[in-house]
């Protein structure tokens, strides 16, 4: 099945919007079932300049349940570009469907066990050749964050007080914070634990603009655990947002992302009047690695 941009829509969370504070869902998990909207979008720009290089493969890494490594396997067979993974840790007899459905796109993927997955410098100059293009884990980068601020152009977002997204390694939301509009606030929920350098990851791929940048914050309460960790009272709010709005969650980055929004309204942490736009950055597809059948969607 082929992206299709135009799917994207703002759908107003009506539960969400309480305390005089309203809420709106920007859903770029509607572009595609399994690619994850903002890694498309995160990708864009590496696959242009990976293109004008004259590439003839584009590489990166990820784990076997990576919603950039099947993006970029799908977006490499549209650009008719042969794409390689290198996955974390040893080969499975049975392989996660995520890498099932990038092998489907035409992907290799090449097993590296943890401790050497750890050293990506190390993997990538000894496999390095020629013509080869090289993508960082999670596109985090400069070209991925410039992508990530197309995010904010597909629909007019500059009446909007705060543009709220789940943050991984921050590429997503230094893209936004170039793409937003001033005065508005830029809010991450870091879906890491304790991850307290994400705000200097963040400013690392920053570029100073002219009228000057939009404020940001990351939020870090949120995580349930850690990353990819999660609690029965997540799953149940998923269950809960699902029927009551009709918005599919992913236990890793979304549903942390509005649940800590639902508490922040709750808690009087943004001022009556403001107006809130959610990015629903998609990634659906993590949640088959959770036990089947508890999700309803
Ligand atoms: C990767 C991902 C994020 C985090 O993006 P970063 O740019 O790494 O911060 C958020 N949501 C989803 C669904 C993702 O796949």
């Amino acid at each position: 099945m082929l992206i299709n941009i135009e799917n994207i829509h703002i759908q107003s969370v009506k539960t969400l919007s309480s305390n005089d504070v309203h809420t709106d869902i920007l859903r770029l998990d509607l572009i595609h079932p399994v690619i994850s909207g903002n890694k498309w979008f995160k990708i864009q720009h590496y696959l242009k300049e990976a293109i004008a290089l004259k590439s003839t493969r584009l590489v990166s890494f990820g784990g076997a349940y990576s919603n950039h490594i099947v993006a970029l396997a799908l977006a490499g067979q549209q650009a008719g570009i042969p794409t390689i993974g290198f996955i974390r840790g040893d080969i499975q007899t049975d392989l996660s469907p995520t890498m099932q459905e990038a092998m489907s796109y035409g992907m290799e993927l090449r097993f590296v066990s943890r401790a050497e997955y750890r050293l990506k410098d190390q993997i990538q100059a000894s496999h390095h050749q020629s013509g080869w293009y090289w993508i960082p884990e999670g596109g985090y980068g400069i070209l991925g964050a410039k992508g990530a601020a197309d995010i904010l152009r597909i629909y007019d977002t500059s009446s909007y007080s705060h543009i709220i997204c789940a943050t991984g390694t921050g590429t997503m939301m230094a893209g936004l914070i170039q793409g937003a509009y001033l005065p508005q606030q830029i809010l991450g929920i870091s879906v890491l634990k304790n991850h307290h350098s994400i705000t200097q990851e963040i400013q690392t791929l920053l570029q100073e603009q002219e009228n000057g940048l939009p404020t940001f914050q990351c939020i870090h309460g949120y995580h349930w655990g850690g990353y990819a960790k999660y609690q029965p009272d997540l799953l149940s709010f998923m269950q809960d947002l699902w029927h009551k709005e009709h918005i599919p969650t992913d236990f890793v980055y979304t549903a942390k992302m509005i649940y800590a929004i639902k508490d922040l309204i709750q808690k009087h942490h943004f001022a009556p009047g403001s107006s809130l736009l959610l990015i629903h950055s998609g990634g659906l597809q993590g949640n088959r690695s959770l036990p089947p059948h508890i999700l309803p969607f």
